[in-house]
Order: structure tokens, then C-alpha cells, then sequence
């Protein structure tokens, strides 16, 4: 059965998602949770598939951005505690309850909602959010946070399972700032245990201070691009733990040509050939997340060598230059199509990262996988065992 006819889909690495998330539970304090961050798609790896795998190598707990993303986890079949990281509206408190899944809690008219809720055998579980210097979701210390957290408490049906907050700049080599965050955290969390409240799980860190501080990530480290085997910036340890990718994105040469001196190559001929140029066609374009913000920057791996992409990247297809792979000078053999192209990710001994994408486009590893269209067909890999696709145009 094929389940897949694009050549071009996402090859998603198991065994490094696995090691990756060993490294992280390796460097956590001993009695720390581990939450693997899963939202927008599980940075494009594929929620369900991801949750599956990391739950079984331990991890406690998963996080998403919105409601939605939580409800098709648990639509998915998936059994394990969920966090919803950012805003739910109060007409999701009830079906959050029913499907047990926590939500961030910060705002007033959701406690007041939370509290009308009609009773029910389960409590609606909140993990109150503060800001101790984000200045996205949460309660400033300014705020009457201990106010809100002592009426969330009380308040019949609803269980406070958590206190949290995330740092704004853990990935820089400069820790004054996460450290004044820790302080302002420590001290909530102080004012909590004098009262003598029990809060199951108070947590912080996300994966820069994973690799950096752990000492500073509380009760549940929070791990997002770090398990996908990407480092948050330049600026953290890398030495402190070691990460393999876990995505690499494939397609294949389509079509091969040889185009005539003087011939535009793609739309708006912005390439044009200064000679007889060997052209290759790849069926990979912006639609499918690679940008057309990468025309005339990006390079692609063919036989481990690296060819320039040409001219403007289409909707559906960009095009590259052949000579640089062909290697005429040391009698290589012509390119041929089907063979394999490399987006980003290893091509035998060669590698083309992420980041270096990312650095064409002027953003960070973390929009880069995350722009991943669902149109590409994800393929898990474990050891080189197809061990699961999911092609979401079709079941075939
Ligand atoms: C996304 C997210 C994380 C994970 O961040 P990484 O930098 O990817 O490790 C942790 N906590 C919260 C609240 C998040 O939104």
C-alpha cells in the first residue's frame, strides 16, 4: 500500500527524538517532570505521533498553545496529562474538564466562568500563569496574583494543579535577567508554601534553561525545540548536551534539462543563464513552507555537495543548479532524476541545518520547522524502519 506519491515529506528521526529526550530527563533535577511542548503540529514534527513516542520514553506531561490543539490529542487517543499554555475562552472550560485537560488560568472573568461551571464529578484543572518578566500571559506580581491564586483555591470544582511562568531571554549567555525572573518567581512560590497551599507542580523552565540553568526550571522542565534536536540560540552551552536533529526535509529531482545560454529560469526569469546550464526541478515550494523568501539564498544537498536553488521558489516547485553536484572536473556522472535532494538535515556525510536556513530567512530554527505545511507527508524512522506515515491529503 503506498500512502504516499510526493517525493517530497519530512523524514522524522525516532531514535533521535528519543535520545534527545534522555539528554533533557539526564541534566533535570532528579525529581523534575519533564512536559514536552507539542503545540503548532509539535513544531511541525506531528502532534500525535510525537506525544506517542515521547510518552513512551517517560515524558510526564504534554503542552499545546490553544484548546484545539489539546482536543485533537485527546480525539487522537491520547490518555496523558495536557497543558493548554495560552487563552481559553470561557466556552471551553467545559469540555476542557471533560476531556481533563489543564488550562492556563490568569484571567478574572475565566475564574468567575470556572466557577458557574455546573458540578461534575471531575475539577476543571488550572495551572495558574505569572509574569515575572515576559510581559505576555500571566499576573505581575503587581497584580493581586495572591488574591487570584487564594480564590482559585477555593473555588469549588476547580483544582489548581500548577503555578507557572516562562522566561523571556533563558537562550542568551547573559543570565541577570532570567535570574531576576527566578527571584521574582522563587518569591510567589515562597509566599505559597508560607500559607501553607499545596501546589502539586510549580514550574519554569523551558529549553534554554534546560541546557543552561535546570537548577532554575522548578518541579517540570518544559521542553520544546531542544526534543526536536534544534538549540534555542547560538548563545546557550551546546557542549552541556548533545542534540541530533530530528527532522530532515527530502525531496527528489523531477525533472533534469538543460537549459540554453540566456534562458530565464523560474518566474519573473530573476535567474538567468549566463550559459548552457544543467537545471534540475524539485517539486517543493512556499506552499509547503520552504519561502519563497529563500529565493536566491538558499542551497539544497544533492550527493552530499551543495547546489544553489535558482531564481524565484515557486508555489510548488524552485529549481536548482546541477553543475556543482556533477562535479565534471573529477568525472562524476550526470544527475539523473529521482535522485535524492536534501532541504535541510544530513545527506550522508554532508549537512545542511536548520539554522542555516533559518539564517537565510532572518529568523530562528523554531519558524522554520514550524512553517512545515501539512501537505508534506511526515515519514517516522526508527533505526532506518519506516515505522509510521501520515499524509493528511490522504488515507489511502
Ligand atoms: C513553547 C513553550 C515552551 C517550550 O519552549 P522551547 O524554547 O521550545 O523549549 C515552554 N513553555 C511555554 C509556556 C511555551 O509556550
Amino acid at each position: 500500500m503506498v500512502s504516499y506519491y510526493r517525493p517530497t515529506r519530512a523524514e522524522i528521526s525516532l531514535d533521535a527524538l528519543r535520545s534527545n529526550i534522555a539528554a533533557f530527563r539526564a541534566v533535570a533535577p532528579g525529581s523534575s517532570r519533564l512536559l514536552a511542548a507539542v503545540k503548532a503540529n509539535a513544531y511541525g514534527h506531528g502532534a500525535v505521533e510525537i506525544v506517542r513516542e515521547a510518552e513512551a520514553c517517560g515524558v510526564d506531561y504534554f503542552g499545546v498553545a490553544f484548546l484545539d490543539e489539546a482536543i485533537h490529542l485527546r480525539r487522537s487517543g491520547i490518555t496523558a496529562p495536557i497543558l493548554v499554555f495560552g487563552y481559553v475562552p470561557a466556552e471551553g472550560l467545559g469540555i476542557a474538564r471533560e476531556l481533563n485537560i489543564a488550562i492556563a488560568l490568569f484571567r478574572e472573568d475565566i475564574l468567575a466562568a470556572a466557577a458557574m461551571l455546573q458540578p461534575h464529578s471531575s475539577a476543571l484543572k488550572v495551572h495558574i500563569k505569572v509574569d515575572t518578566g515576559m510581559g505576555r500571559l500571566g499576573l505581575t506580581p503587581e497584580q493581586n496574583w495572591r488574591s487570584f491564586l487564594e480564590r482559585a483555591l477555593h473555588t469549588p470544582g476547580v483544582e489548581v494543579e500548577g503555578l507557572f511562568t516562562h522566561f523571556s531571554k533563558a537562550d542568551e549567555r547573559d543570565k541577570a535577567y532570567t535570574e531576576r525572573q527566578v527571584r521574582i518567581f522563587a518569591d510567589m512560590e515562597e509566599y505559597v508554601a508560607k500559607r501553607g497551599w499545596h501546589i502539586p507542580i510549580i514550574h519554569a523552565g523551558n529549553s534554554a534553561a534546560g541546557i543552561d540553568t535546570p537548577e532554575w526550571a522548578g518541579g517540570m522542565l518544559r521542553i520544546g525545540i531542544g526534543m526536536y534536536g534544534l538549540y534555542p540560540s547560538e548563545e546557550v552551552n551546546r557542549q552541556r548536551i548533545a542534540l541530533q536533529p530530528v527532522m530532515t526535509l527530502k525531496t527528489e529531482v523531477v525533472m533534469v534539462k538543460e537549459a540554453p545560454a540566456n534562458w530565464g529560469i523560474s518566474y519573473g526569469a530573476r535567474y538567468v543563464t549566463p550559459d548552457r546550464e544543467r537545471i534540475g526541478t524539485l517539486p517543493v515550494g512556499y506552499a509547503d513552507g520552504y519561502s519563497r523568501m529563500l529565493s536566491g539564498k538558499a542551497e539544497v544537498l544533492l550527493r552530499g555537495q551543495r547546489a544553489a536553488v535558482l531564481g524565484t521558489i515557486c508555489m510548488d516547485q524552485c529549481m536548482i543548479a546541477l553543475a556543482a553536484a556533477e562535479r565534471a572536473d573529477i568525472g562524476m556522472p550526470a544527475v539523473t532524476e529521482g535522485e535524492e535532494v536534501v532541504l535541510f538535515g544530513r545527506q550522508g556525510a554532508a549537512c545542511l541545518t536548520v539554522d542555516e536556513v533559518a539564517k537565510w530567512l532572518g529568523t530562528i530554527n523554531y519558524e522554520v520547522v514550524c512553517m512545515l505545511a501539512a501537505r508534506v507527508p511526515r515519514i517516522y524512522l526508527r533505526g532506518n524502519e519506516v515505522a509510521g506515515v501520515t499524509n493528511y491529503l490522504a488515507e489511502f
